[in-house]
């Protein structure tokens, strides 16, 4: 089983032919919601892959609080470790123009006050693996970790949006899940760390640890929007933990390869999309 602590954002996401200048209202084409947050995106996959997951985080007292918890419970997560704190849920505001071009206001919200409750550390330690990221505030990420390494509970961490670690932090890490900008910023980190999985877009991933490099080509598939791919191949990832490593990456790659198929950044595939599009 996954335990998830990290961040979840209701997303608005508006299309219009042109952004409007300061002070001006354009008309727009459309509008959609969806659920974001790294740590969120991440839960969900590691549910949809087939993985028990519990999703340690917080939302506001608002109505986007009942959105995205009932978007986390749907897709098979279990939420009743969520707190709610005053204020608003996390709200990423994404309008997107004519061209592709994007502009992007992420108001943090409850996320900025995650904690690691008994609840939470009963949950980690009840885990097989701590997935986290850095959507949420360090003292939280490095209690979460610290609650697992306790445990004997596997600690990944998603070093995204990526910053300096603590050492204290990466001691408690068995992996880091990097793409290639996180591995370079974070080069003298990641030669610390038994399994650094990096991943590749188009071309895979590769991962590194105690028994050698395994390479994982990646999939040939039509994409629509990469969004969210990272968080879909972390969570399968996590999911699959328990599986050899190349056979781990190879599921994880086909999360990632999914996701990027279609729109918006809460599309990770399940269990049985990945057999179906691994049998073919
Ligand atoms: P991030 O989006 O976090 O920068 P990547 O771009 O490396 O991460 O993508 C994460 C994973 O998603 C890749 O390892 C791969 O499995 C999958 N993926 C991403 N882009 C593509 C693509 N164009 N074609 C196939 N798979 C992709």
């Amino acid at each position: 089983s996954v335990v998830v602590v990290g961040s979840v954002n209701l997303d608005a996401i508006t299309v219009c032919e042109r952004f409007p200048q300061p002070g001006e209202t354009v008309t727009g084409v459309s509008v959609a919601f969806g659920q974001g947050g790294k740590g969120a995106n991440q839960a969900r996959s590691a549910a949809r892959s087939g993985a028990a997951t519990v999703f340690v985080g917080a939302v506001g007292e608002d109505d986007a609080a009942g959105t995205v918890l009932d978007s986390l419970a749907s897709a098979g997560v279990d939420v009743s470790r969520v707190a709610r704190t005053p204020g608003s849920t996390g709200f990423a505001n994404v309008t997107v123009d004519g061209s592709g071009e994007n502009h992007i206001v992420v108001v943090p919200g409850a996320n900025a006050a995650v904690r690691v409750d008994d609840a939470a550390r009963a949950a980690i330690a009840d885990a097989d693996v701590l997935l986290l990221q850095l959507e949420i505030p360090l003292p939280a990420v490095v209690d979460a970790a610290r609650a697992a390494r306790e445990a004997g509970t596997v600690v990944l961490l998603n070093p995204s949006p990526v910053q300096p670690l603590p050492d204290e932090l990466v001691e408690l890490l068995d992996g880091v899940i990097v793409n290639r900008d996180e591995e370079k910023a974070l080069a003298e980190v990641v030669g610390r760390v038994p399994h650094v999985v990096t991943t590749l877009g188009g071309d895979g991933a590769r991962a590194t640890g105690p028994d050698g490099t395994v390479d994982a080509p990646g999939f040939a598939v039509d994409v629509v929007d990469t969004t969210g791919a990272g968080d879909a191949f972390a969570g399968a990832l996590a999911a699959h933990w328990d599986l050899p490593p190349a056979e781990r990456l190879r599921r994880a790659n086909a999360a990632g390869a999914l996701t990027a198929t279609a729109a918006g950044a809460a599309a990770a595939p399940t269990a049985d999309e990945v057999n179906a599009f691994l049998a073919n």
